[in-house]
């Protein structure tokens, strides 16, 4: 199977005179599953859709294997698409939709014949042949959609919100399918999301989009424990964020002017860090919560609070925290017997400075 990279070079797309992709610079690695993750809006199907070669950008270079595909009308590049509604022919059979592209390719019948089985076989529907879309479940339908793509044999294969259309547990189930069936084919892989869970459980590295600006690159660990701004900090993930400013930096360590909360005193920063506006980004698991006669660890911050509400999640327990006038999340894991704290209760919230996280962006 085809292995391909993907490049884009400054690649800038604007409608009219509103930009939507703004100087876009991405490499996407032979045989990754890669996502571009962002909230609606944020210019991730314009992306998709300028690879495949259905809208053109005005500025930059778009790559494959090293060369620019950028004039190249989207029957020519050898880029298979999956669009979110599948775009399945109702009046076909499975078998016929899947070998629609092969037949438009006058391949012959034993090839079509191979192809077809074996594209069907992969995604599992080789039973349903026979039948219309109309007869199968939206993940049969999906399954179809995706043999259609792949046995063409295309260099790189885009989906576009491929789970969007599923009920949440077959999104789940389909979500380790469709990263099984990437990895047996070891296709390049882009696809596009606006759910973070679904970004951070199938992809090997995803692109974070906002306002048509690229944010961030990396794999789902290092975007949720080293986000560059602010953006990527609340959006890859849950997080605490604390707007204020740096007052003072020292070889000691730092003061740290929380809006609405007041002065913290921490650890020195793990690069150069000038004096000015800034953010704590903090994850709700990495704040404890204590009654105050429990709140003796010294290495730890502890501020003053009292519980708002407590949501009971199994496995952990989220705490919304009043402390002066910010409300933080800190979720505490759970053990039978250990009662939880009742809204009103005054806590203590820890905070280990080792794991906080400045943002300057
Ligand atoms: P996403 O996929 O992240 O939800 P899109 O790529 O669909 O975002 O859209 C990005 C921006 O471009 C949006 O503001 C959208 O309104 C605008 N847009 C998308 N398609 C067109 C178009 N054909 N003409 C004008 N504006 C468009």
């Amino acid at each position: 199977m085809n292995k391909a990279s993907l490049e884009c070079r400054h690649i800038s797309l604007s409608y009219g005179s509103t930009p939507v992709l703004r100087d876009i610079n991405l490499k996407i690695e032979p045989g990754e599953f890669f996502a571009l993750l962002g909230p609606s809006g944020s210019g991730k199907s314009t992306l998709l859709r300028l690879i495949a070669g259905f809208n053109q950008h005005q500025r930059g270079e778009l790559l494959v294997d090293g060369q620019d595909i950028s004039g190249v009308p989207p029957h020519l590049r050898q880029i298979g698409m999956v669009f979110q509604n599948y775009a399945l022919w109702p009046h076909m059979t499975v078998w016929d939709n899947v070998a629609f592209g092969l037949v438009e390719r006058r391949e012959s019948r034993d090839a079509i014949r191979r192809k077809v089985g074996a594209a069907l076989d992969l995604v599992g529907l080789g039973d349903y042949a026979r039948r219309r879309p109309a007869q199968l479940s939206g993940g049969q339908q999906q399954r179809v959609a995706l043999a259609r793509t792949i046995v063409i044999e295309p260099k790189l294969l885009l989906l576009d919100e491929p789970l969007s259309n599923l009920d949440k547990n077959l999104r789940v189930q389909m979500r380790e399918e469709l990263k099984n069936l990437q990895r047996t084919l070891g296709l390049t892989t882009i696809f596009v999301t606006h759910d973070q869970e679904e970004a951070m459980t199938t992809a090997d590295r995803m692109a974070v989009l906002d306002q048509g600006i690229l944010q961030q690159v990396g794999s789902a660990a290092e975007l949720y424990d080293y986000p560059q701004n602010r953006f990527v900090a609340g959006f890859v993930g849950t997080a605490n964020l604390l707007d204020g400013e740096v007052t003072a930096v020292d070889a000691a360590g730092l003061n740290f002017q929380a809006h609405r909360l007041g002065a913290l005193r921490l650890p020195p920063p793990a690069e150069p860090l000038a004096s000015g506006a800034a953010t704590l980004a903090l994850r709700p698991h990495q704040v404890s919560i204590a009654a105050p006669q429990d709140a003796t660890d010294a290495s730890r911050l502890w501020l003053d609070g009292q519980v708002e509400s407590a949501e009971f999640l199994g496995e952990f327990s989220r705490y919304r925290v009043r402390v002066g006038e910010l409300a933080l999340l800190s979720d505490h894991p759970h053990f039978a017997g250990v009662p939880l704290f009742a809204p009103g209760a005054p806590v203590r919230l820890g905070i280990d400075p080792r794991q906080l996280r400045l943002l300057t962006a």
